[in-house]
Formats: C-alpha cells, sequence, structure tokens
C-alpha cells in the first residue's frame, strides 16, 4: 500500500514512516511536494481533510495528513486550530508564552485542557478522520526539555510533570498523536 503524507515537514514524514511502516505490512509512505492548500476549515478534521484531499487531487494516490492542537476549556477551546499561530506568527516559544499570560491568573481548578490530533485519510472511495485526545492541564510555567511545541506547559492528566518532562517513549505511548495512529492503523489492518 502506497500512501502519501501530505506535508513538506520532512522530520514528520520520517516520525509517521516509523511509526506506520512496522505497524502495518507493505505500508509506504512518501513525502508529498505539490500545492500547500489554505488550511481555512474551522475544526481539526476539517483541515486535515483539506490537506489529505489537495495531496490525493494532485498525485491521485490515497494521502493521510494530520491537524493538531491544544484546546484549553476555560478559553473556550482556544488556541485550538490556531495553536501553531497563537502568539501571531510560528514561534512557539512566543505561542507558549502567550498561554501562560492568557492563564496567569487562572486557578488550578480551572487549568484543564487537552492535545487534540486528527489525520484524515482520503482516496478515491474513502474520506476518514481519526482523533486522538489527550486530557490535562496547563501548567503555571514552563517545565522539561522534551518534546516541542506546548509540551513545556502541559501537564498530561494523571501525572504532575509536564510531556517536555516525560521520557519520549512515555509520551509516544499516551499522546493524541498516538491515539489518532493507533486507530489509523487498526483501519489499515483491516483495509
Ligand atoms: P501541527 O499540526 O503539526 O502544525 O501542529 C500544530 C500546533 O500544535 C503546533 O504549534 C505544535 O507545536 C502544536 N502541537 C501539536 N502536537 C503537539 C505535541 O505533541 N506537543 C506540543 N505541541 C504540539
Amino acid at each position: 500500500m502506497k500512501f502519501v503524507l501530505a506535508t513538506h515537514n520532512a522530520g514528520k514524514v520520517a516520525e509517521l514512516r516509523a511509526i506506520l511502516q512496522p505497524a502495518v505490512a507493505d505500508l509506504d509512505l512518501i513525502g508529498y511536494t505539490g500545492p500547500e492548500p489554505i488550511e481555512n476549515g474551522t475544526t481539526f478534521a476539517e483541515n486535515a481533510l483539506i490537506k489529505a484531499r489537495a495531496a490525493y487531487e494532485h498525485t491521485g494516490m490515497p494521502s493521510i495528513a494530520d491537524d493538531s492542537g491544544v484546546c484549553v476549556d476555560i478559553l473556550g477551546g482556544s488556541p485550538g486550530i490556531f495553536t501553531a499561530i497563537w502568539a501571531g506568527g510560528r514561534d512557539n516559544v512566543q505561542n507558549r508564552q502567550l498561554l501562560l499570560r492568557q492563564m496567569a491568573d487562572i486557578s488550578p481548578a480551572h487549568r484543564s485542557a487537552a492535545f487534540v490530533c486528527t489525520i484524515a485519510l482520503v482516496s478515491e472511495t474513502e474520506e476518514l478522520c481519526f482523533t486522538g485526545n489527550w486530557p490535562g492541564s496547563i501548567a503555571f510555567a514552563e517545565r522539561g526539555e522534551h518534546g516541542h511545541g506546548y509540551d513545556p506547559v502541559f501537564i498530561p492528566e494523571g501525572f504532575e510533570v509536564t510531556a517536555a518532562e516525560l521520557e519520549p517513549e512515555v509520551k509516544n505511548a499516551l499522546s493524541h498523536r498516538a491515539q489518532a495512529l493507533s486507530a489509523l492503523i487498526g483501519y489499515l489492518k483491516t483495509r
């Protein structure tokens, strides 16, 4: 089975290839170099589908795309689909600092949040979404050196440390992305 992964991010292709190829027999994941669509959906699923459809339309091959972010309850689900550009640019240090400032006066009881990841699969006969949700809360300050993005400010449910303080293997077994990938793998095995 050959799939296009609808991202220009070579690191993401390598990461997903490393997880998917051993799990699904005969899977070949290739990167996408065609035009990038405007992500003007209003949900993670809509944006993931927009990217997967664009790759499918350009290549004619079954295509996979993901969209992810952090949703904070007291902020009405924001940053949500705007997670990557929350402070205006694509700088995750500034993104995290803005979120910490916005949450500065919020008590521990009201800091609940979740990392969400949706993976879309589009082919001639399929349009499917697989979503993972990793509940937790927003820390009062950055902690930890592992991971990326918002990991230093996210405390997963059941832990007192941030996602950036977890060993990568622990995060990769529990995360929103791991959950969405596990659902995708389950589907691909029966496809
Ligand atoms: P993208 O879907 O890979 O573009 O990520 C969207 C935004 O969510 C970026 O700002 C990422 O840093 C953030 N994000 C997604 N997944 C994670 C995660 O596992 N840890 C920390 N930040 C994440």
